[in-house]
């Protein structure tokens, strides 16, 4: 097959996959992501597999600068792996698309239309023709209803990365990539927000990569904890989540939550010791 009607085949079939409910199985596999060449050569993830099951909700877990966002940013095509490959549903990730949504850390909505247009953009220009009841709903679905003519400025840093979950979701994308998106809000207001955050999901279940360095967040959200290692990063550990669903933020006080917690942690000290001696040696 020519490579533009391999293109055209592999864009329809990624579309179909939006709609089925087993879509968004990522594969990432023998990934490793390096920046710069020859003596700047940085090796910013190590080779790393990791399988991601349709609807599951993984937390990426590790300190500052481990390569959280880079093997994110190789999800969504953002960025290109030096070696291996990553794949959505069989389908070679080699740039974004529409089936992948993406929330960022700040909340990089357009200023100068209204919370009702930056929900209704997506859906326009990718041809859904109920793109205003779509944009309706979803407002509705992360409580900003009233707010629909308001402009982002005049909603508060928790509102506005609702609208940020709401524009991202809104085009059913297959998978929902978020990195640290609740890192610039008070501790109060993140605590709200991972409860809307999985409110939501439940309805939609979508499968949903989570960058945190913070442990009590990822152990809240997570079906799987995956922990990354200090720069260079690679997976870890790979923990499964006992906690029950639904959630809500007094489960912070059982044992299973804690057992979780103190085991992240655990692995988090050690590899920190880890590096540490390696970088004394
Ligand atoms: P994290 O999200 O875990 O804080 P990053 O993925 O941002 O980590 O960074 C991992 C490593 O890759 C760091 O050493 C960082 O300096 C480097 N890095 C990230 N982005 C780039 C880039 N665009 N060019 C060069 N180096 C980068
Ligand atoms: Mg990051």
């Amino acid at each position: 097959m020519k490579t533009d009607e391999k293109a055209a085949q592999d864009k329809k079939v990624r579309l179909e996959n939006r709609f089925s409910a087993n879509r968004g199985h990522i594969s990432v596999n023998q990934v490793l992501i390096s920046y710069g060449e020859n003596s700047d050569r940085n090796v910013a993830v190590e080779e790393t597999s990791v399988e991601i099951k349709p609807q599951e909700f993984v937390c990426l877990l590790g300190p500052s600068g481990c390569g959280k966002s880079t093997l994110l940013n190789a999800i969504a095509g953002f960025v290109q792996p030096t070696q291996g490959r990553v794949s959505i549903d069989d389908i070679l990730v080699d740039g974004p698309g529409p089936d992948r949504g993406m929330v960022f850390q700040q909340y990089s909505l357009l200023p100068w239309k209204t919370i009702f247009e930056n929900i209704a953009l997506g859906p326009r220009l990718s041809n859904d023709i109920e793109a205003s009841k779509t944009a309706e709903n979803f407002l509705d679905m992360v409580g900003l209803a009233k707010y629909r003519n308001h402009y982002p400025a005049e909603l508060s840093g928790g509102m506005q990365q609702r609208v940020g979950i709401a524009r991202a979701l809104a085009t059913y994308p297959s998978v929902l990539l978020m990195d640290e998106p609740f890192g610039a809000l008070d501790a109060q207001t993140r605590l709200v927000m991972q409860e809307s955050l999985l409110n939501v999901w439940s309805k939609f279940g979508t499968t949903v990569v989570f960058v945190t360095h913070d442990v009590d967040e990822a152990v809240f959200l997570a079906d799987r904890v995956l922990i990354m290692s200090a720069s260079p990063g690679r997976v870890v550990a790979d923990l499964r989540n006992p906690l029950p669903r639904p959630r809500s933020q007094n489960m912070s006080t059982r044992d299973d939550f804690n057992e979780l917690k103190q085991q992240c942690l655990g692995i988090i000290r050690e590899e920190s010791m880890r590096t540490f001696e390696l970088q004394n040696e």
